[in-house]
């Protein structure tokens, strides 16, 4: 797999490190892979993933994601549907998904998961059902947030809000957005090889 010329420095060979809680982000969201094989320059220490290997640590995440409850369960979204008083392709045309997407969400042995972009319609369907009203921009960047994805307070929203400093929204978004860290920006990011790439350089 690995053990080809680095296309870095182009000196160096790239040579299979084992390691092991490697930060990692799917979609923009960080989890650490517990065990992995990273290629890295023996000259210039650039990292290389493999393409094989970027598919395995997707799949942990995947499997993960199912595991914590970052992602509503088949209950949750039962128990949406049964709020709203809908019928699957009712609640799949609310938030503009097919039939068939829904039912598989709601499936106790689901293999595929709603993504995050359905998942955070269907938190916000949620959360406007519990409260009536809902600062949409602090509800989506906190769980943003939630999911490891630290995001400035909106500059559009900051100068809509600060003209109306009395109404409750401000209170909401100063609630959300307030002596908020910045992002770290730390996180090492790697650099996929195609699998074909790395298979006939070796
Ligand atoms: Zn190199």
């Amino acid at each position: 797999m690995f053990g080809f010329e680095c296309q870095e420095c182009h000196k160096g060979v790239v040579r299979a490190q084992q390691r092991a809680d490697i930060p990692f982000k799917v979609d923009g969201i960080p989890f650490n892979v517990p065990e992995g094989t990273v290629g890295v320059c023996d000259n210039c220490g650039a990292e290389v993933l493999s393409a094989k290997e970027c598919k395995r640590w997707r799949a942990l995440f995947e499997q993960m994601q199912q595991q914590s409850d970052r992602l509503l369960c088949p209950e949750d979204i039962m128990g949406l549907k049964a709020q709203l008083g809908y019928t699957t392709t009712q609640l799949a045309g609310l938030i503009g998904a097919t039939r068939q997407s829904v039912t598989q969400w709601m499936n106790a042995s689901r293999v595929a998961p709603q993504s995050r972009m359905a998942d955070v319609l269907l938190r916000l369907v949620r959360e406007c059902l519990a409260t009536d009203s809902v600062e949409v921009l602090p509800f989506l960047t906190s769980l943003a947030r939630d999911n490891g994805i630290d995001l400035p307070a909106p500059a559009r929203s900051r100068l809509h809000m600060l003209g109306r400093s009395a109404s409750p929204g401000r209170a909401a978004y100063d609630r959300a957005f307030q002596g908020r860290p910045p992002s770290d920006g730390t996180r090492p990011s790697l650099r996929v090889v195609p699998q074909g790439a790395s298979d006939t350089a070796a």
